[in-house]
């Protein structure tokens, strides 16, 4: 067990807070330590709108693993242009150099390691100069979230992560978009409610869990960077 940094709150009343309120107090509480990662799905969309809402401005870690889809780009344009992000872009092996490597399609034979390589190990170097971290995880997106504190300790990044949205519901989250006419990406509107990269990403059906798309047909769940 290791020592914890303390916190000037303690986890049970962060729990009661609001999004807004567990983001004000991270930026209070983190000032330059504090960073967010954003996805460019639905979620993201709703960080920066809240970010600049309650007035802080923090640098934005964008884990493009060169394999999303166009529409996610255009996404991360419409956001980065109209909250004027500031993007951190950690280096990820062109594809090219990963097929050399590791051999084609890796995503095929290996979905651990073409994770590993893509997504890990890129965040945790874009971390290393970071003491907390905000993420748009939430509790309703699959059964490996339901357990998620809005803020917890990473023994595997060494930081404190934080998840202003992790009693958020999917309603709750369409409709601070709509609220606040947020651009969001446009493949949640034909049937992709969570979505990463093409080769692992697929729509799914009403009565599917929200992250049923992901690496569809195996047993995998996460990619490695919200293993805790
Ligand atoms: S989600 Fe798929 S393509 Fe993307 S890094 Fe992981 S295994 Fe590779």
């Amino acid at each position: 067990m290791i020592d914890l940094p303390p916190l000037s709150l303690d986890a049970a009343t962060i729990e009661t807070m609001s999004a807004e309120e567990v983001l004000s107090w991270a930026a209070e509480e983190f000032g330059t330590g504090l960073c967010l990662s954003c996805s460019w799905q639905k979620q993201s969309s709703v960080l920066a709108h809240m970010m600049r809402a309650v007035g802080i401005d923090i640098p934005v870690i964008e884990l493009d693993t060169h394999l999303f889809f166009r529409e996610t780009h255009q996404t991360r344009d419409r956001i980065v242009d109209r909250f004027r992000l500031t993007l951190i872009r950690p280096s990820v092996p062109t594809i090219a150099d990963q097929h050399r490597i590791e051999g084609p399609n890796l995503w095929e034979r290996d979905a651990d390691r073409c994770c590993e390589l893509r997504k890990v190990q890129p965040l945790t170097s874009a971390l290393e100069p970071f003491d907390a971290w905000v993420s748009g995880l939430r509790r309703s997106q699959s059964p490996s979230r339901a357990g998620l504190r809005k803020v917890e300790y990473s023994e595997q990044f060494g930081l404190w992560k934080v998840h202003p949205l992790a009693d958020w519901s999917d309603d709750d989250v369409w409709q601070y978009i709509a609220e606040h006419d947020i651009p969001y990406n446009p493949l949640h509107d034909v049937g992709y409610r969570s979505i990463g990269c093409i080769p692992c990403t697929r729509p799914t059906g009403p009565e599917e869990e929200e992250r049923a798309g992901r690496w569809a047909g195996s047993d995998k769940l996460e990619c490695g960077i919200h293993q805790e």
